[in-house]
């Protein structure tokens, strides 16, 4: 197992002669802590299996370096980095048995039959597979391929880590859930390190102690469920985890404090720094309250979720939408609304403007 580093790590693939390359990483330095739980969160096209392919060495990045341990292997080939990966689609051989396409990466590097039965056996166990070890692989429905892709994935007990690339898009969601839980119990149980790329936000933050947000080329913030929540450090953070995501609201800078409309709004600390760029307000709907006094707004919609309601209001042209729980009132008249200064956050440029001399 190993503790992987990118250190200025850039990539782009080769563009057509005559043009500018464009950059699907555009510069990565992260840190993967050995035996983390790590999934990697960010839309279709943000570049998220370019970094793992690059992670295993299926691709050598145009700039930068990888260090496993400390140690250089950005020029290593996949086959002497010790990386399990499993790809969005199953990759299973068709001729083969269950029992001995599980068995390949582990005979593939001269396993003695003793490791190799003890391992498949383990294996199978887990995904509900000692069934079907006799039979063909091509007798199986996609989900059960994909069970023995993952199975593979896992099969080898001395790679430094296992990657996921959505790993559970062909499956149906019950076995979803269930296959979910059961790799993060697999983590606690060898505590490997382990990569889960996806672009849903739930099953990210169930399998995961630690989220990196990617979003275009970059990762935008590292964090625990918990902390994206409360502190995006990208308006991007805001919107895509939560739901509905963060409001993100135009606003001035006027002595330090942020103004929407006409409206001052206060919040945990001062903005000190003079900002350039384009500032906004984000605040999340479970932060938006209905108030004695405040920004007026009409309320153009109420959804009732159980228990909750996601209410759409208006103020001028902009939308704004809050989470009412279960007890909370609409206001008879002339409705107005105050945000929770604690979680009012200033962005320029789409980042968080943080407190000056506080380093997170
Ligand atoms: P994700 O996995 O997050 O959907 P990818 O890493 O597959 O994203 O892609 C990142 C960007 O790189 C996208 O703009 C994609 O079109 C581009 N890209 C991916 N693979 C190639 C390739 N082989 N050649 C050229 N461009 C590619
Ligand atoms: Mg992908």
């Amino acid at each position: 197992m190993a503790r992987i580093t990118f250190k200025n790590v850039r990539h782009a693939y080769p563009s057509p002669k005559g043009q500018a390359p464009v950059y699907a990483l555009k510069e990565i330095n992260q840190i993967w802590e050995d035996g983390g739980a790590y999934a990697l969160l960010g839309p279709s096209g943000c570049g998220k299996t370019t970094l793992l392919n690059i992670i295993s060495g299926l691709l050598t990045p145009s700039e930068g370096e990888i260090l496993f341990d400390g140690e250089e292997v950005t020029q290593l080939p996949t086959s002497e980095r010790q990386i399990a990966q499993v790809f969005q689609f199953p990759v299973v051989y068709d001729t083969m048995t269950v029992f001995d396409n599980l068995a390949f990466p582990l005979r593939n590097r001269g396993a003695e039959e003793s490791l190799v039965n003890q391992r498949v056996e383990q294996i199978a166990d887990m995904l509900d597979l000692t069934d079907s070890l006799k039979q063909r692989a091509s007798g199986l429905t996609a989900d059960g391929k994909q069970k023995i892709s993952l199975g593979r994935g896992l099969v080898r007990s001395d790679v430094n880590a296992i990657l996921f690339d959505e790993p559970l898009t062909v499956i149906d969601p019950h076995l979803k859930w269930q296959l979910r839980s059961k790799l993060k119990e697999l983590h606690q149980q060898v505590g490997m390190t382990m990569i889960y790329v996806t672009h849903d936000q739930v099953e990210a933050l169930t399998f995961a102690d630690q989220v990196v947000v990617m979003y275009d080329g970059t990762v935008v913030q590292v964090g625990t469920p918990v902390e994206l929540f409360n502190q995006p450090h990208h308006t991007f953070v805001g919107y895509f985890i939560g739901s509905p995501g963060m409001n993100v609201l135009p606003c001035t800078i006027e002595n330090g404090q942020p103004i929407f409309g006409n409206n001052p709004l206060k919040t945990s600390y001062p903005v000190t720094k003079a900002l350039t760029g384009t500032t906004e307000v984000g605040i999340r709907p479970e932060f938006v309250h209905f108030s004695q006094s405040g920004i007026p707004v009409s309320i153009e919609k109420v959804e009732d979720l159980g228990r909750y309601k996601v209410v759409t209001l208006n103020h001028e042209a902009e939308v704004i939408k809050m989470v009412m729980k279960e007890g909370e009132d609409l206001p008879s008249s002339s409705p107005m609304i105050s945000f929770d200064p604690d979680y009012t956050r200033v962005y320029c440029d789409e980042w968080l403007v943080k407190e000056e001399g506080v380093n997170e």
